[in-house]
Order: structure tokens, then sequence, then C-alpha cells
């Protein structure tokens, strides 16, 4: 029998995560031996930080962390989570808001399936990261993309938002800092979306797993705070995988309107019940221990935003403008198709990809994978020698040296 008759039609219509295929080939070769340098990957090297660790190991000796716990989370880190919104983006939760998920990816599709009925239409900003139309489409909803305008970082504006929208829309997705394209919108921007989609009625997820890293003078703002009016209607989705280098502990959550969360939780509880314990109590060591880490990893990566901006600009065809935020650059590659690129032409940035991990050993994730091609994202989450290393091999061979 055919995959296609063996597997449902709702998982044979979603692709496979682009971004975790391109790492999965990229760190294949390395384990094959080959120098492949890993632009491709949406995580930070560092290792967790130590204070963290030393409370996972010390929780995996408790026993009362050997057994199951509240399915929305252990109540304490849930308490945590509160707190540390108040502090850093200012909106007042309690802890009936907070769902704790097994990363943010989790909270996406649990807050997709409570919220979206089939035939719903989901507004999605292009160029956007995949699990988003992935989790609305097996939600039964139907993902719309809105392109961002090419002249101003990608940003979709309320006349791109409003050209989208049809009876069918209920909900839009907010990401900023942005992934893929490290765009931050500003707070009038955020201002005019939130209040475009309270007047419209409808649900925003925004996505806040990048607060934490913007750069220079651009502030985050979170769009329930900036628009009040727009918190019943709101989930808020984050977690520690991006700010505290913590991607392999899956632990995220979301802040939601009580009787939502209340209903993810529901759900939750038949999908895989608590977060593993001892990830649960490294996320609230994370979240109750300062921000000074933060801010180590935050000015490493500031360092490497720039050199990698500046190492773009030196190489002919590329274009990138500099990202404000997340840890992504995203590079136009117009310029480049078409020419003969290491024995061959290729016409897309798929195929360019390919042969950038082909002929320079390095690992690109193609704007394909983000509903917009023409692109290439670059994660500056890597060493500063590798990081240079793997822009220059670029630049040697679009330079055809
Ligand atoms: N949102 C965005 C925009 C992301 O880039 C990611 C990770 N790539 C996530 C959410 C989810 O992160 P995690 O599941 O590791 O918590």
């Amino acid at each position: 029998m055919p995959a296609s008759e063996r597997v449902s039609a709702r998982v044979t219509a979603i692709a496979e995560s682009a971004t975790l295929a391109v790492d999965a080939r990229a760190k294949a070769l390395v384990r094959a031996g080959r120098p492949v340098i890993g632009f491709a990957s949406g995580e930070p090297d560092f290792p967790t930080p130590e204070h963290i660790v030393e409370a996972a190991a010390a929780a995996t000796h408790d026993p009362r962390y050997h057994r199951y716990s509240p399915t929305g989370g252990l109540p304490e880190l849930k308490a945590a989570i509160a707190a540390k919104t108040r502090r850093d983006s200012g909106l007042d939760v309690d802890e009936g808001q907070v769902l704790v998920t097994n990363g943010g990816k989790q909270a996406i599709y649990e807050a997709f399936s409570t919220l979206v009925n089939p035939g719903d239409e989901v507004l999605v900003p292009a160029p956007y990261w995949p699990t988003y139309p992935a989790a609305i489409a097996l939600a039964g909803g139907t993902p719309v993309a809105v392109p961002g305008d090419e002249q101003d970082g990608l940003r979709v504006t309320i006349d791109r938002l409003e050209a989208a929208r049809t009876a069918k829309t209920t909900m839009l997705v907010f990401c900023s800092p942005n992934n893929p394209t490290g765009t931050v919108y500003t707070r009038a921007e955020i201002e005019a979306i939130g209040r475009w989609a309270v007047a419209n009625d409808l649900w925003v997820l925004t996505d806040e797993i990048y607060e934490h890293l913007v750069y220079g003078t651009t502030i985050f703002h979170s769009l329930p705070v900036v628009v009040p009016e727009a918190r019943e209607r709101c989930v808020v989705v984050n977690g520690v995988a991006k700010a505290f280098a913590m991607t392999g502990w899956r632990v995220g959550w979301t802040l939601a309107p009580a009787d939502v969360t209340a209903a993810m939780t529901k759900l939750q509880s038949h999908l895989t019940s608590n977060v593993g314990n001892v990830a649960q109590v490294a996320a609230l060591a994370a979240l109750s221990g300062g921000t000074k880490e933060i801010r180590r990893m935050r000015a490493a990566f500031d360092r490497r935003r720039r050199t990698m901006v500046r190492m773009l600009g030196e190489i002919d065809g590329l274009r990138c403008a500099e990202p404000d935020g997340a840890f992504y650059v995203y590079v136009s590659a117009k310029d480049v198709l078409g020419r003969q690129i290491g024995g061959r032409r290729p016409g897309t940035t798929a195929e360019l990809a390919a042969v950038l991990l082909e002929a320079a050993e390095v690992a690109v994730v193609p704007g394909e994978a983000f509903g917009g091609p023409g692109y290439l994202r670059l994660s500056y989450a890597l060493g500063d020698d590798d990081l240079a290393e793997g822009i220059t091999r670029i630049g040697k061979l679009l330079a055809g040296s």
C-alpha cells in the first residue's frame, strides 16, 4: 500500500519541518566527517547556564519529581512565569492564565487546536516560521500567507492584512522579534495591528519567544500590553529555549484568558500530560535567576550579528538589512540566482542552498521553507570563528574562486 494511502490526509497535507530537516542533514554530514558549518539551526550554541543545570540535577534525586504532576505545570513554575511576565513585558497575568507546554511548539499546536474551527482562515505574515501553517492546517484551519513589504524589513502593515481578511478570518499570527527576518515591530506598528485585530474581532497568537533578543536601541513590546483591549483575545507564546540556551529541555508556555487556558490544558491532558518535571524545575531556575546570563549571550549574538551583516555586505549579489532582533539574518539572494555557482546554475534559493551545502559545506535554510523564496536564512547563533569561516566560504563560492 503506498504511503499516501497508509497515512491520514491530515498528516499527508503538512510538510516536515524544513528547518529541522536542513539542520539534520548538516549534522549528519558533520558526523560523516565533513567540515560543514551550520547556519541552519535555530538554537544558541552555548551550554545551558550552570545554575540551571544544577537545579535540574538536584531535582532528579527528589522523588516528588518522579511522579505525574498537574497537567498545566508545576504551581511554582506557573507563579514564576506570571512574575517574569510582569517583570519583562509588563503584562499582568495570574497563574490561571498560564499553561506550561513541551516547548513553544506544543504551545502553538494547542492554541490553534483550541481556537480554530474547520474552515477558519488564519492570517500568517510571510515569511513565517513553518510550524504556524502546519499547526493551523492540523487544526482544520486554512493558513493565509500575508506577504510582508520587501522595502521595509518584510513587515506586514494594516493595509496588507486588510487585503487578506475575509469573512472567514478568525485569527492572526504575530511574531516580533521575527523568525526568519529578525525584524522587530515598533510600538506604533504593534498598536495599529493590535487595534485592527480587535476592531475585526480576531484572535491573535503572539509569539514572544525572542523577546530578550533585541539589539542596539531596539525595544521589545508585547502586543497585549500595548493594546490592553486585545488581552481577552490574545494567546501569548513564550519559552525558555532561546533566551536561556535551553532548546533541548522543551519548556514553553501560553498566556491566555482563563477559559481558553482551561481548554488548552484539557487538550494537553490527553496529549502529553505534564511537561517533564526535571525540565520544569530547570525552567523555574532559569526564570528566577535574573537576566545576567541572558545579557551575556545577547552581547555575543549582537557581536556576531554585526560581523555577519558586515561580511555578507561585502559579497557581490547578496543583500541584507541589519536585523534588530532574534538571531537570524534573512538575506536576499535574488541577484545571484541564474549565475554559474559551484558548477551549477541554481535558479531558486532552494537549489542555491543545496549548492552551498555541497560545494561550500555551509548549511543555510532557503526562503522557500518560510514562504519567502529568493532569500536565505542564516542563524548567527554559532561560534565567531565558524561564522567568519562560513561566510568566507560563501563569498568565495559566489565569487567563483
Ligand atoms: N516560535 C518561534 C518563532 C521559533 O523560532 C521557535 C523555535 N524555532 C519556537 C517558537 C519554538 O521553540 P521551542 O519549541 O523550542 O520552545
